[in-house]
């Protein structure tokens, strides 16, 4: 079973601030760690490659310093490591983001399996997995916190909900991301860092990738963040009472304003 796990660099802290000039994080003077959702991510392919055999390969995107994060993934049990890393990539939003490792992961050749952690603790929107399984157009489990089976060309997982779960059954090629209740990731093994140490890391620059150059980096965001603030602490509600009819319709009104109710 060959798996191929993203993982993000991600700064130690979830307190990210914020350049108001640029309105871009700023990293500068902060540690970086491997996002903590993509340590379950590479545990369960670890686990998955330690039951059935093949191959874990780790990838980012990211500067040349995200080489450490992949060197992590190394030393606690992944094959191979890929960095994807280009100035064409800078400024790049969720869409840019899948756009490009999704094109990464083509390149990386036949795989069965990618696994995503369920978001990352600085941008936390969640999108970069099931946006990666929809430019490589395959099917995705998000939030799964458990793989009941696997085999051949089949996947069934129990899907995180809000009440409770969901039992997804899907072909593969297929992308799921990952809860931290799916496993407990191990700590790297003294074999593991030593491998880590000396392992060469693959490079893949954006002549690499067989992309369109227009949806790489900032070119090929179409979000951009034009203004980033706290918002103001909300005011307290209004209830509105009486006939159905009648709420819906004072509503209706109160929508029309100022959306303020
Ligand atoms: C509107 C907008 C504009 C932005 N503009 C900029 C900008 O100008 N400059 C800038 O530096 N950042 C920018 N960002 C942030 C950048 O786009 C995100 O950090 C990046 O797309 C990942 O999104 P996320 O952090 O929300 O990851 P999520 O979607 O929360 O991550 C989910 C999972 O996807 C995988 N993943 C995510 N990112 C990577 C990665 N790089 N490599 C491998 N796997 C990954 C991991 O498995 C992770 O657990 C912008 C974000 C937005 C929303």
């Amino acid at each position: 079973m060959n798996i191929i796990v993203c993982i993000k660099q991600v700064p130690d802290t979830t307190n990210v601030r914020i350049d108001p000039e640029t309105n871009t994080l700023v990293r500068s003077g902060v540690q970086s760690i491997v996002n903590p959702f993509d340590m379950y991510a590479i545990e369960e392919a670890v686990r998955l490659k330690e039951k059935f055999g093949g191959l874990v390969t780790v990838i980012t995107m990211g500067p040349i310093q995200a080489e450490e994060a992949l060197r992590e993934a190394i030393s606690l049990g992944a094959d191979e490591a890929v960095l994807v890393s280009d100035r064409a990539f800078a400024g790049s939003d969720t869409w840019a983001t899948s756009y490009t490792l999704s094109k990464a992961v083509q390149k990386i050749g036949k795989f069965d399996l990618v696994i995503c952690g369920k978001q990352a603790i600085d941008g936390d929107t969640a999108q970069v997995g099931p946006g990666v399984a929809a430019f490589l157009d395959i099917p995705q489990i998000t939030f799964v916190k458990k793989i009941e089976e696997i085999k051949d060309s089949f996947i069934r997982a129990e899907r995180m909900t809000e009440e409770g779960y969901d039992i997804i059954e899907s072909p593969l090629p297929c992308l799921i991301t990952v809860v931290k209740e799916i496993n407990e990731p191990r700590l790297p093994s003294l074999k593991g860092k030593m491998r880590a140490k000396k392992i060469e890391i693959k490079k893949l620059e954006a002549k690499d990738l067989d992309a369109d150059p227009d949806s790489l980096g900032l070119k090929g965001s179409p979000t951009k963040v034009v203004k980033i603030f706290t918002p103001p602490p909300r005011k307290g509600g209004q209830m509105l009472e009486g006939e159905a009819k009648d709420i819906s319709e004072r509503l209706v009104d109160l929508l029309k304003g100022d959306l303020c109710l």
